[in-house]
């Protein structure tokens, strides 16, 4: 029955003119909604996000790329920080 494919397979519809953000190719842009939330992808590349409810541009994470981004180590320049002794602090009266 066409129901149930209805109902597993969200529908998806390619937006005329959409320009891939990733590989800026055109009608390659499908959309779908799931669960309520729009979601695009890209057919020629593989791009895909979501809007969010401002419309914004979510990505998705890509499998075939490595998430994990590795965040910017910290590496403090190890500084000779020299501490002057403050001549009047030690001022004897
Ligand atoms: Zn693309």
């Amino acid at each position: 029955m066409t129901e149930q494919i209805l109902l597993n397979k969200p529908i998806r519809r390619f937006i005329a003119g959409a320009v891939c953000p990733a590989c800026e190719g055109m009608d390659t842009i499908q959309m779908w909604d799931e669960e309520g939330t729009p979601n695009r992808q890209c057919v020629a590349c593989g791009y895909a996000d979501t809007l969010d409810a401002r419309g914004n541009s979510v990505p998705k994470e890509l499998p075939t790329r490595v998430n994990a981004q590795k965040p910017k180590a910290a590496q403090p320049k190890t500084q000779a920080v020299q501490f002057f002794p403050n001549p009047k602090l030690k001022k004897a009266d």
